[in-house]
């Protein structure tokens, strides 16, 4: 079977078996971690503006406890599966494990297409299924968090809906909330925060200078934008980026915010006056130092990954990169900075948000940004180190982290009973 035959379960258990070769794991553990801890699924009905009941399936799963409560996005979309969710909650073990968050990985997800529903129907699913997974869900058991489709809005949902079955606010519950109910500041830009604190550091290791530096990225959302003003601000030139619709190209350089202002008049990047308008596809392939994927996963494959001209692979999206083209990059010496590193900046503010709930005493972005860096630095020396005293890729590197960290919990506990 070949790597892109499996689901998204089977190449996460992949992932963990090739990191786990180079653990002294006892056999039980092994077995533990392959799997996730619990899983629970809820059929439950949601009232329809035409007066119809229908009834929905969601999941909530969690992969580890051993290191704190759990942690992880809920996804509303229409292909949901337990497997997905079961590998994206694994995927949150290793990313809160390897930058060091008293975290496990959890993920929940909703089989629905919010696009076609109302704002009452989606306030009416995302209630119930809160309701549903309140069995899980608390601030000291498992603390969810937005993901595809869900946004501040479904998450302020989740927690006055927690919150009328307590009696009492409790906006520990989960992050991503609106600032103004108990969110952290610095959390929407802290995704390209984090990735950008690692490019500064990977640059430094390369011995590049950021700031005669060119870069490129893919998707123009949340971790795309600010991932390329970052990169402008430090002094590098963005001469490509792209969104759903296409891509733009210009050797001299973009203003990422003049850009914005166009995509947020024309609803794309495609159309800016100062470009060449280019595919993605050949977005990839523009000769670079710095390539940031912040779309979509699968996107450098084996196929285009000989063609991808760049020093740094910086991994704000999740999964962009196949294992195949891993090995290309292996073998041409290009520097990935793998997504449970390159893209924590997210949950690692969303941990911010909940201490910040639970002592009630609220930071400011200066000191938000400040924490982050520090333990992003912290994770990404831990991470090059293991990279070059055990002559692994950046990517095996994280996960024998990761994976040592929760391993080593797990065995000073003791195995119950
Ligand atoms: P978003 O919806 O804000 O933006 C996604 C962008 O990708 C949009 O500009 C969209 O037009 C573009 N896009 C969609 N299809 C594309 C294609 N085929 N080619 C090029 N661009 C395409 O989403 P986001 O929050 O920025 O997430 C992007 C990636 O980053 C995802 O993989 C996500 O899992 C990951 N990520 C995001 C966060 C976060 O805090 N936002 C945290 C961790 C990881």
């Amino acid at each position: 079977m070949s790597k892109s035959d499996l689901n998204a379960y089977e190449i996460a258990v992949q992932q963990f078996d090739r990191a786990a070769e180079y653990l002294d794991l006892k056999a039980g553990i092994r077995e533990m971690l392959r799997k996730p801890k619990r899983e629970l699924a809820v059929n439950f009905p949601v009232k329809m503006d035409d007066g119809s009941v229908e009834v929905f399936t969601g999941y909530r799963v969690h992969h580890s406890t051993v290191l704190g409560p759990t942690k992880g996005g809920i996804r509303f979309h229409p292909d949901v599966t337990l497997d997905e969710v079961r590998a994206l909650a694994m995927w949150m073990t290793w990313k809160c494990s390897v930058v060091g968050l008293p975290y496990g990985g959890a993920k929940g997800g909703v089989i629905c297409n919010p696009k076609e529903m109302s704002l009452t129907e989606l306030e009416n699913l995302t209630r119930r299924y809160a309701s549903e997974i309140s069995v899980l869900m608390s601030p000291e058991g498992d603390i969810p968090a937005p993901d595809v489709n869900t946004n501040p809005q479904v998450m302020a949902w989740i927690m006055d809906t927690y919150s009328m079955h307590r009696g009492y606010s409790t906006p520990a519950v989960v992050t991503g909330k609106p600032v103004e109910i108990g969110g952290s500041e610095g959390r929407k830009a802290a995704t390209a925060q984090g990735t950008i604190y690692h490019i500064r550091r990977a640059a430094k290791h390369l011995d590049l200078n950021l700031g005669q530096a060119s870069a490129v990225v893919q998707g123009y959302g949340n971790a795309g934008y600010y991932s390329a003003k970052f990169l402008y601000e430090d002094g590098a030139s963005v001469i490509g980026v792209s969104d759903s619709q296409g891509g733009i190209y210009n050797p001299k350089g973009l203003d990422p915010e003049a850009v914005l202002a166009h995509k947020r008049e024309t609803s794309s990047v495609v159309g800016y006056p100062d470009a060449d308008t280019i595919t993605n596809a050949e977005l990839l392939e523009i000769a670079c130092d710095i390539l940031v994927p912040a779309a979509l996963e699968k996107q450098i494959t084996g196929e285009n990954a000989p063609r991808v001209q760049t020093k740094i692979v910086a991994e704000a999206a999740n999964g962009p990169t196949e294992p195949e083209a891993d090995k290309v990059f292996n073998e041409r010496g290009v520097f990935v900075i793998p997504d449970i590193l390159c893209n924590a900046g997210g949950v690692t503010v969303s941990y911010f948000e909940w201490v910040q709930d639970l002592q009630q005493f609220f930071w400011n972005e200066r000191e938000v940004n400040k924490q982050l860096e520090a333990i992003m630095n912290n994770a990404f020396d831990a991470v090059l180190q293991a990279h070059l005293e055990k002559q692994v890729d950046m990517r095996l590197a994280a996960y024998i982290r990761a994976i040592d960290r929760v391993n080593k919990a797990t065995m000073i506990r003791g195995i119950y009973p």
